[in-house]
């Protein structure tokens, strides 16, 4: 069964040597569908690009939090306007990363607001990266609500896993859980019902066991399925069938099949 992957980049340099050719080859063989994200102006162009180059692959655009110092004011215009393309099927990646020092807080909250109430505005989904900053994560999706939300290579605790899911949100799981010492990924994991779980590489980042550390690609989402399905207790074919059948309803994706 061909598998979709919520959550990649392919614009990224360690691409650089076979993009195309690697692309054909997932996409004729095991990979479904792929949503490419954005992080910044340029990427959101590759994104778009890409989607039109492929049937099933669909682009995020947005402004990821380590990328915000030099984006023009008129930033919110330009993404508005991209996300009125027909295979534009969400707003991201968006949200705060504490995680390197110097990071600008305040910009950080104020631009990952701006972007939620335009994914709100435009009834798109919002694709949340959030790094060492919960309480803030939290404390601004409790006030703005978005419409429909996915909390992306999720590795936070059980807890913070069901506050998500209180706030109607789902949660995405990334090759990260296949590791060893992924303990709390997998307790949250089994505290979070199948139905709101989507699978997702954050590729070439994040390679799952076996591949830890080499370049990841979307035909590697097989490996989260493998380990969800274990810790669900059901097969990975069901598992597969039922992250697709989410992903295509949380993104309403129009996969040709
Ligand atoms: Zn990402």
């Amino acid at each position: 069964m061909k598998i979709i992957d919520t959550h990649a980049h392919y614009d990224d340099a360690w691409f650089d040597d076979n993009r195309y050719e690697l692309l054909d080859s997932i996409l004729a063989q095991n990979v479904l569908a792929i949503i490419n994200m954005s992080v910044d102006i340029p990427t959101c162009d590759f994104s778009i690009e890409l989607s039109k180059r492929y049937d099933n692959v669909f682009a995020a655009v947005g402004i990821h939090p380590e990328n915000i110092v030099g984006t023009p004011d008129s930033y919110i215009d330009t993404l508005r306007k991209y996300g009125e393309q027909p295979k534009v099927v969400a707003i991201g990646e968006i949200g705060l990363d504490y995680h390197y020092e110097n990071y600008d807080a305040q910009k950080q909250k104020e631009i990952f607001e701006q972007q939620i109430m335009l994914a709100n505005e435009l009834s798109l989904p919002v694709v949340i990266h959030s790094r060492d900053a919960t309480e803030d994560t939290l404390n601004i999706l409790r006030r703005t609500t978005p419409e429909k939300g996915v909390v992306h290579c999720f590795s936070g605790s059980p807890e913070t896993a069901l506050e998500l899911l209180g706030l109607g949100l789902y949660i995405s799981f990334t090759g990260v859980l296949t590791f060893k010492n992924a303990k709390k990924a997998v307790r949250s994991c089994e505290a979070i019902p199948i139905d709101r779980i989507m699978l997702e590489t954050d590729c070439p980042y994040m390679a799952p066991s076996p591949f830890r550390g080499s370049r990841c690609d979307s035909s590697m989402t097989i490996k989260t399925a493998e380990k969800l399905a274990e810790i669900k207790g059901l097969s990975v074919d069901e598992t597969v069938s039922i992250c697709n059948e989410n992903a295509i309803r949380f993104f309403n994706l129009g996969v040709n099949n």
